[in-house]
């Protein structure tokens, strides 16, 4: 018997059992993949750009690793990482944090429900994530609440980002540093991002993957990690709690059972509501258990201008654009989006490839000036936006396909609502704006959209799919992240999110995973013995 069951050892998995190991719980964290080796990672392989679209490729249905499980969808492309670190290794590190307004669209416009905390409730949990995980940025955007100083200062401007600037003064946007998880001076024994480039995990750990700097203290704190452990079922007793759960140890073939006080949930927006499923639907008695799934209405274009501005050499992001965060509902549609600029492709072949919008370098007798038109000029800025929860969209079990020990396989249902669907007209629409004010000599706009109409957006947010909520007939957790229906059941990942905002979730999935972790630490008697959620007001 274990206090603590954490299932998946991502980024959410490691902060709780950070939390939870230095209090002194017996903790125990079972992960269905395994360590990544560094010196394994593309960025020290010559033919890195093929391996980034091969074993490294973060399509989950794309590389064949028996330590995945096979994710069914006509549409999305669904991107994680499967190991001790979850998607952290294979992430961009951008790290901005959600509005205040985020928390309260019910409220605003009613086609969102209202999270039951406010910003001000997650406002410290942003502030010891960040010194936790070692943030860069400048504090003062005033398109954001007052922030702490960011524990390093802002990455180097790059070209990229001047060029940018530049177009959006032209066109009166705001526009601010963006935050990110790379840390710009030594930091908590890890050096400085020295800005190699091709960040597919970054081996100095100036990049913040949670297996390298976080997970080394949370197993130093007594946390007991054990890798190629993929939970198959969580399983309730006579009084409605959560006793442990059955896992496979992949090493030896043996289903084990591990029994514990509290069990917490870690395994992102698709892998938990497929383990509830799994696990006799679990905590599901309302069906709300995979139900609105969120992604971001994304949308994104790659411009060339006619200097070198070295898109390809060094960390990716640059700035982020908060100039339409909120609803203007004379746009059309409830909502808004943020623009994060990035700069482009990193290598010369995948540039030629059309990695970022399918532009590609012609064969024969034109490659050459194509090529020098086109490399290190190219600059690229998505648009993400909040995108309106639908029951429909959602997670439910493959009936078809299992993984390689037997479980069944996720499917994945996602299609952009009527208002999504305005809101990715409009993002298009500024983005042509922006490219003609940074005098792009040619741009390309991609909707991701396929030639049958079907949006087969890059899925790399993966959220709402157990939402909190005040309500429990329309959540499936209350606003500790608790199950209503079982009480020493908790959720930390990203399938928690009420919405999902205009920016990428991680730091607010990181913030809300160690509020919960810290309710946890603070009420471990009574929660350990609870038969009733906690009481909300
Ligand atoms: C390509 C890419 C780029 C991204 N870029 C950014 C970015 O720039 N900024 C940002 O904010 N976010 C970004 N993200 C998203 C970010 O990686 C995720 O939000 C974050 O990792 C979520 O943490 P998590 O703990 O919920 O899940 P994960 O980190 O995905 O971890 C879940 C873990 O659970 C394990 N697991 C699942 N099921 C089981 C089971 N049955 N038994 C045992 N273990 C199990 C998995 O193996 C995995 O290790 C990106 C994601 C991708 C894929
Ligand atoms: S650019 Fe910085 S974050 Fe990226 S791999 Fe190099 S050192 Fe790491």
């Amino acid at each position: 018997m274990c206090d603590i069951l954490i299932v998946g050892a991502g980024a959410t998995g490691a902060l709780a059992a950070l939390v939870l190991a230095q209090a002194g719980l017996d903790v125990v964290c079972l992960e269905q993949g395994a360590w990544v080796n560094d010196a394994d990672r593309p960025h020290h392989l010559a033919d890195w750009s093929w391996q980034r679209r091969t074993r490294w490729n973060p399509d989950v249905n794309r590389r064949d690793h028996a330590d995945d499980f096979p994710v069914k969808s006509d549409s999305s492309q669904i991107l994680m990482w499967n190991a001790v670190g979850g998607s952290t290794n294979v992430y961009g590190g951008l790290w901005p944090r959600y509005r205040p307004s985020d928390f309260r669209k019910g409220t605003e416009h009613g086609l969102q429900p209202d999270w039951p905390i406010t910003y001000e409730d997650i406002s410290p949990f942003y502030e010891s994530a960040d010194r936790i995980i070692g943030v860069s940025g400048l504090a003062g955007d005033l398109a954001m609440p007052p922030r702490e100083r960011c524990p390093t200062g802002p990455l180097p401007v790059s070209d990229v980002a001047r060029r940018l600037s530049a177009g959006f003064d032209k066109l009166d946007w705001h526009w601010w540093p963006v935050e990110a998880s790379v840390i710009s001076e030594d930091y908590d024994g890890r050096p400085a991002c020295n800005n190699c480039g091709v960040c597919n995990g970054c081996p100095r750990g100036s990049m913040n993957e949670f297996s390298t700097s976080i997970w080394p203290k949370a197993i130093r704190a007594g946390c007991d990690l054990r890798t190629h452990a993929r939970v198959l079922k969580i399983e309730k007793g006579a009084d409605g709690r959560a006793t442990g759960a059955y896992y496979i140890d992949r090493n030896s073939d043996q289903i084990l059972f591990q029994k514990a006080r509290i069990v917490v949930l870690a395994a992102n927006g698709v892998g938990t509501p497929r383990l509830l499923l799994a696990s006799n639907n679990l905590a599901n008695s309302n069906d709300q258990v995979g139900r609105n799934l969120l992604h971001h209405t994304l949308v994104a274009s790659e411009m060339w201008v006619d200097g070198p501005v070295d898109g390809h050499i060094g960390y990716a992001a640059s700035l982020i654009s908060r100039e339409f965060a909120e609803t203007d509902i004379s746009r059309g549609f409830v909502n808004g989006f943020n623009l994060n600029c990035v700069t482009s492709t990193p290598s010369a072949g995948e540039l030629a490839a059309g990695w970022f919008s399918s532009a590609r370098a012609p064969w024969g007798s034109g490659h050459h000036q194509w090529f020098e038109n086109h490399f290190g000029r190219s600059i690229g800025v998505f648009a993400i936006g909040d995108d309106l929860p639908n029951p429909e969209n959602r997670v439910s079990l493959d009936p078809e396909r299992t993984d390689s020990d037997g479980m069944p396989g996720a499917k994945v249902q996602y299609a952009p609502g009527e208002n999504d669907k305005r809101m990715m007209n409009y993002m298009l629409d500024r983005l042509k704006e922006l490219a003609q004010a940074c005098d792009a000599v040619e741009y390309r706009l991609q909707d991701y959209r396929d030639e049958g109409g079907v949006y087969r957006t890059p899925a790399w947010h993966m959220l709402g799919t157990c939402r909190m909520g005040k309500d429990p007939e329309t959540s499936v957790v209350n606003g500790w992240t608790q199950s209503w229906e079982v009480p020493n059941l908790f959720i930390v990942d990203g399938s928690v999110l009420a919405t999902g905002g205009t920016v990428n979730p991680t730091p607010t999935i990181s913030a809300m995973a160690l509020r919960t972790a810290t309710y946890i630490r603070d009420n471990f008697a009574v929660l350990s013995t609870a038969t009733k959620h906690t009481a909300m007001d």
